[in-house]
């Protein structure tokens, strides 16, 4: 199957990583010169496993509540983790960086395992890896209109 991936961010480009894998042939389709140029350039760069819920979700407050009392709540899990509320010592023992701000530290909490990575780095190379498996990417290329068979329209943003 040809497959059209729209958008080279993290997810893009993963997407068409793993279609390539499953034989398809795939074009990659974006408006910047390359991969990993909007979302997935400067974020966080924070690997949250132990808090795989997006909070922001409108449905995280009820879903909450169903998880209190749970053992294998994932706020839960995140939250009452023993030695998982640190003092500011710990906070700079644990990461350097924050020692200039060590008197205003009230403490913090933390996840052992969560970890933190460069987005675009990895984006950028799995896009590399994936154009030498055979993906093409027609980049500079802004999709305008997506059309069903029914002739149903979805305006690009
Ligand atoms: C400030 C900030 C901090 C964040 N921190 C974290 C963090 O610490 N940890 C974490 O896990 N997540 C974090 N996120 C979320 C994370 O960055 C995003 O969930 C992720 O990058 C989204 O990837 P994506 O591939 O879906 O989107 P994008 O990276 O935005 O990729 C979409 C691509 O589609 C292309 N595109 C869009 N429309 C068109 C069009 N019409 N024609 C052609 N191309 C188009 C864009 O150019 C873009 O390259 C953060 C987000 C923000 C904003």
């Amino acid at each position: 199957m040809h497959v059209i991936v729209l958008g080279a961010g993290i997810i893009g480009v993963a997407s068409a990583w793993y279609l390539r894998q499953a034989a398809h042939e795939v074009t990659v389709l974006e408006r910047n010169a390359g991969p990993a140029r909007e979302t997935s350039f400067g974020n966080g760069g924070q690997i949250s496993v132990s808090h795989a819920e997006p909070w922001a979700n409108p449905s995280a407050p009820l879903k909450l509540l169903k998880w209190l009392g749970k053992e294998d709540a994932p706020l839960l899990s995140c939250a009452v983790t023993p030695g998982l509320v640190i003092g500011p010592d710990e906070v700079v023992q644990l990461e350097h960086a924050m020692a200039h701000i060590r008197p205003r530290l009230a403490g913090a909490t933390y996840t052992s395992a969560d970890e933190s990575g460069d987005v675009h780095k990895f984006t950028t190379g799995v896009a590399q890896r994936a154009e030498q498996a055979g993906v093409r990417f027609r980049c500079g290329v802004r999709i305008q209109t997506l059309r069903s068979e029914q002739a149903y329209r979805v305006p690009s943003q």
